[in-house]
């Protein structure tokens, strides 16, 4: 979903409101035309326009910015979560998008608690709102993008370059390591003194 030029402060900028989330969501989803999630058709749609011009009050009373359609040919509402993974939720949309911004944008990812502390929600909420948004990567389109030549970021895996050692076979033979080692669990290895590396803890 990001844009090229999409940044936190852009985003925040331009989801002042509830209501903008969900036009951001329209224009991503739908562009210009809106399509009716229920059958399918692009010819007209109806925007239900709240009595008071902004809100519109829930089955609990509180009042919703949600944006409603109507479509002309099957006679049946929808808003642009319809059908989506955020369809029926109880976080704001505007929620829902930083988190999506910043799970695409972090490079080593974003931890529910981290959601949980910079958004005011529960551990429960951050922790299913990344568990929705991972489910629908792994699903088309998203999980579609990933075909062809896919360029992936880098990973470092192992310690410091000026303690690697490169073991060869022969290396290996000669220092009697050829068969392969048991890695000692570290409650059973014996205390460690300081100017050892890792390899301590081998045989
Ligand atoms: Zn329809």
């Amino acid at each position: 979903m990001a844009k090229p030029d999409l940044s936190i402060l852009t985003l925040s900028e331009q989801l002042r409101t509830e209501a903008d989330a969900y036009k951001f969501l329209e224009d991503l989803r739908w562009g210009d035309r809106p399509v009716c999630p229920h059958c399918g058709s692009v010819e007209k749609m109806y925007f239900l326009k709240p009595s008071n011009g902004e809100t519109r009050e829930t089955r609990t009373g509180t009042a919703s910015e949600r944006r409603v359609w109507k479509c002309a040919d099957c006679r049946k509402q929808f808003s642009v979560l319809t059908g989506t993974i955020f369809h029926g939720t109880k976080i704001p949309v505007r929620t829902w998008i930083f988190v999506v911004f910043e799970m695409c944008a972090s490079k080593n990812g974003v931890a529910a608690r981290e959601i949980q502390r910079k958004y005011g929600l529960t551990g429960k909420s951050a922790w299913y709102m990344l568990h929705r948004v991972r489910f629908a990567m792994e699903r088309d389109p998203m999980a579609g993008l990933l075909s062809g030549r896919v360029v992936i970021d880098e990973t470092w895996i192992g310690g410091k370059p000026k303690n690697r050692r490169t073991v060869t076979a022969t290396s290996a033979a000669r220092v009697g390591r050829a068969r392969p080692t048991r890695r000692r669990s570290s409650r059973s290895c014996p205390a460690k003194p300081a100017r050892y590396g890792r390899a301590w803890c081998r045989t």
